[in-house]
């Protein structure tokens, strides 16, 4: 059984999905979208889908299993209610809304069809982070008492993705989301932020860096820092560094993709560096192992062996952080964060 599935935005990250997606016995891209014919038709012809650039006709003719929603976040709420109607799952990019009202009636809208909305949160998907979290399902290290998360380069992001140097929010809306989506996956839900951000980079519109600090509902805290302008040797990007303090050890993941495991006043090293796909490369393999993980993901999904991971219900309170993060470093004040009722 082959999934059918039709992707829409033909753009940069999209490249990524696509070749991950051939590689998945599970699912095939039978058709794919841009307003841009030119994106559209190149896509089509490297990857065998149908072209279209009108999201709606393509949607009317394919009637997929799946739409992958690979837009800029202005695009996914019209996108997600068009796809909620046309297929039997929706997957969307990250930020998957910009407002919490966009998002709240994303998820409404695939509550209302029956169908699961995934969010392409592929972090949690990377090694490393998979790693970490068997291991603490395993019990042996305890409970999460500290998390310290860094994604700190100086990559220049913007000749790939210019249009990200106009972002307001740029660090927590970019990356800031993942981060505090791998903090709730590891450390549970998150009940106040304080947040302070800055603009580093005298190129760019928005605050290209933040620290935050995260109390969660047990009681663990996160200290999670971003800056797309922090010059250093080797340049670790796109890896995220981490460090996790539990009640019976502590683990981190350093530069390279070390993992290293203190128990008993003994330390254990391994490595988590996922293999580089056939179409990838360094040192983009981190990401790409993630998006492949995350797509096997939503076949497993299609298939009703497991639960979408994260949801966009889950996703909606990750975004609520996000805000939330941008208002304490506007107002200088901590923030609540609302549970929903
Ligand atoms: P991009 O601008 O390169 O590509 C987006 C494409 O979507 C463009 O070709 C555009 O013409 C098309 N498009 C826009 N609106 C459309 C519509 N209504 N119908 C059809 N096509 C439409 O952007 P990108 O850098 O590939 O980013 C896309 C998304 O992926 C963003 O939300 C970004 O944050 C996210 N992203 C995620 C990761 C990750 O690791 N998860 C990494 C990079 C980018």
């Amino acid at each position: 059984m082959s999934y059918r599935g039709a992707l829409i935005g033909c753009g940069f990250f999209a490249q990524n999905h696509m070749h991950a997606w051939a590689d998945l016995p599970g699912a095939r891209i039978v058709a794919v979208c841009d307003l841009d014919p030119a994106k559209a038709a190149r896509f089509g012809e490297t990857f065998g889908a149908q072209p279209f650039t009108d999201p709606a006709a393509m949607l009317a003719e394919i009637q997929p299993d799946f739409t992958d929603i690979a837009t800029t976040v202005a695009s996914h709420r019209a996108l997600v209610e068009l796809a909620a109607s046309h297929s039997r799952a929706v997957i969307c990019q990250k930020p998957y809304a910009e407002t919490y009202a966009d998002g709240a009636a994303m998820v409404a809208a695939c509550q209302r069809a029956s169908v699961p909305l995934l969010v392409h949160e592929n972090f949690r998907w990377q090694l490393p982070f998979r790693r970490l979290k068997a291991e603490l399902d395993s019990g042996i290290v305890g409970r999460p008492t500290f998390l310290r998360l860094a994604f700190r380069h100086a990559f220049d992001i913007y000749a790939g993705q210019p249009y990200l140097a106009e972002v307001q929010d740029l660090a927590l809306s970019d990356v800031g989301l993942h981060l505090f989506d791998v903090a709730r996956f590891l450390c549970g839900d998150v009940v106040r932020i304080t947040c302070e951000t800055r603009r580093l980079n005298p190129r760019v519109k928005g605050e290209d860096s933040f620290v935050a600090l995260l109390r969660h509902a047990d009681g663990a805290t996160s200290s999670v820092e971003c800056s797309f302008f922090s010059p250093v040797a080797p340049d670790p990007f796109p890896q995220t560094l981490a460090w996790l303090e539990c009640t019976d050890g502590i683990m981190e993941v350093d530069t390279g993709y070390r993992l290293r495991i203190h128990r008993d006043g003994q330390v254990t090293e391994s490595s988590v560096e996922p293999d580089v796909p056939a179409w990838g490369e360094k040192p983009w393999h981190g990401v790409q192992d993630s998006v492949r993980a995350f797509q096997a993901h939503v076949v497993a999904v299609l298939d009703g062996e497991a639960e979408p991971q994260p949801s966009g219900a889950h996703n909606l309170e990750t975004l609520a952080l996000a805000l939330a993060a941008a208002k304490s470093a506007r107002s200088g004040e901590t923030q609540a964060i609302a549970r929903p009722p």
